[in-house]
């Protein structure tokens, strides 16, 4: 067939969409999307064409491009991976897991009209920010509570609360930056408060404090150094003796906790990793920490403490623009109701902390044994050491278990780019010059996927 016979033979666009398969596509994309499909993969025929190339069957051709220009435009960008890192709390990776009842309730509130704003009492207008607070307060043992967007916006928001135009005292110590770029001074600017830093980098005591509490101060605020640790010859100041200088001076005290660990992490050999409780019992007046680190829910900026600061926060305008919705609210509620019920088994961050590290070895032992022999043989069972991430204790690893992979033909690197662009797509770590998955973070129902795509990528 010569080329302009070839062009003659085209089909014309609307005979095109009136073929069976075309039809087909255009119940499930509709009309519009195919039709614009469709003249693309019309264009890349002629081009076929026109380079002397003509493909083999015209209409399968056709067919093919529309499909494929379909399929990658209606696919979302955020989707699922599978997290082979060991990072549990992995602020790239999307942060914690949503625990099953969470889940649950999420699509209860969200496929039902709810009391967002609405008192069932009074039979009148509410207001959406006491939602959470009651559970809140019984867990945590404050007397208030309050929800905002993320924890960087509860910081500015106690910060533009109390301190608009005047002072906030922080040790120089805690003028830290977190990923994403989050920086102290930056967001105290924001807040429009004036910085004022005491003590040196490694060293403040409570005399710095006191020295530099004066009349224009608004805010005392403690941050906690979430991703780096100074060691050596360092003194803090402990919250309680702050707090009580800070109630002798009448200046509210508040504290950026980042991730808001809840549990004692010794028993993992993770030292030193302050709890929320440890900062109440301090007496500290204002504590705000993440929903989404080691809470292990969605992202949220929880702020609990005393009933009269917290609703000084509540009159903060400021309140609008940060607010939440009714999504967060619910999955919070559910996440306290795990708690409060002792269902911390049922919340992903906790299991994945806790499992042991001989059910994470049988983990990954079994899945070696269900591999095809070739993938089998390209793959070492090696000890490692998996993360909390999320800021919390940069420098302390849980012992773990990964497999590591090698391909006669395929550099580390290349590797990780083949795991990287199956679907799901799989996220591993280099270490040691070797790609390898860590199976603390993989979850059971990835299993079977990423068995099916090790088997196909080390096929003979
Ligand atoms: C993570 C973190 C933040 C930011 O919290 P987001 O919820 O991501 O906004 C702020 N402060 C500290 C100490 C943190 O660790």
């Amino acid at each position: 067939m010569n080329k302009n016979e070839a062009f003659r033979k085209i089909p014309k666009m609307d005979n095109l969409l009136n073929w069976p398969e075309a039809k087909a596509l255009q119940a499930k994309f509709g009309h519009s999307l195919v039709k614009e499909a469709m003249t693309v993969a019309l264009g890349r025929l002629r081009s076929e064409i026109q380079q002397g190339s003509p493909s083999g069957n015209t209409r399968s051709f056709l067919i093919d491009s529309t499909v494929e220009t379909l399929q990658k435009q209606m696919e979302p960008s955020l989707k699922r991976v599978v997290n082979g890192t060991g990072i549990i709390i992995h602020t790239n990776l999307g942060r914690a897991i949503l625990p099953q009842p969470v889940l649950e309730h999420l699509a209860e509130i969200g496929s039902h009209y709810n009391c967002l704003e609405y008192d069932l009492k009074k039979g009148s207008r509410g207001h959406r920010d006491f939602h959470a607070e009651r559970l809140m307060a019984k867990f945590f043992g404050v007397e208030s509570a309050c929800v905002v967007n993320n924890n960087a916006a509860a910081v500015m928001l106690m910060i533009n609360t109390f301190a608009a135009g005047r002072e906030v005292v922080v040790s120089r110590g805690e003028l830290i930056e977190i990923g994403g770029s989050f920086r102290i001074p930056e967001i105290m600017k924001k807040a429009g408060a004036r910085l004022v830093e005491v003590g040196t980098t490694n060293k403040t005591h409570l005399q710095d404090y006191e020295s530099a509490i004066g009349p224009d101060t608004g805010l005392v605020l403690k941050v906690h150094p979430s991703n780096y640790r100074i060691s050596g010859f360092t003194e803090s100041v402990g919250a309680s003796q702050l707090a009580a200088a800070c109630a002798r001076h009448q200046i509210p005290f508040a504290e950026d906790m980042g991730s808001g660990n809840l549990y004692d992490l010794s028993v993992l050999g993770i030292q030193d990793e302050p709890r929320v409780s440890d900062s109440v019992k301090s007496g500290i007046n204002l504590i705000s920490f993440s929903g989404d680190k080691l809470f292990g829910g969605v992202q949220a900026g929880i702020i609990i403490g005393e009933k009269e600061l917290v609703d000084k926060i509540r009159n903060n305008h400021l309140l609008r623009a940060l607010r939440v919705d009714k999504l967060v609210y619910a999955a919070l509620e559910q996440q306290l109701i795990l708690y409060l019920t002792e269902r911390m088994d049922e919340i992903p961050t906790w299991q994945m902390l806790f499992e042991p590290m001989e059910d994470v070895a049988k983990r990954a032992a079994e899945f070696r044994e269900s591999l095809a022999e070739p993938a089998k043989n390209a793959c070492e069972l090696i000890e490692s050491l998996a993360k909390i991430g999320g800021g919390t204790t940069p420098e302390q690893g849980i012992p773990s278990v990964a497999l590591t992979f090698s391909h006669s033909g395929l550099s580390p690197d290349q590797l990780s780019e083949r795991f990287r662009k199956i679907a799901p797509p799989v996220i591993g770590r280099i270490h040691e010059n070797r790609f390898l998955l860590d199976f603390r973070t993989i979850l059971k129902d990835d299993l079977e996927i990423l068995r099916d795509h090790v088997n196909r990528l080390f096929e003979l």
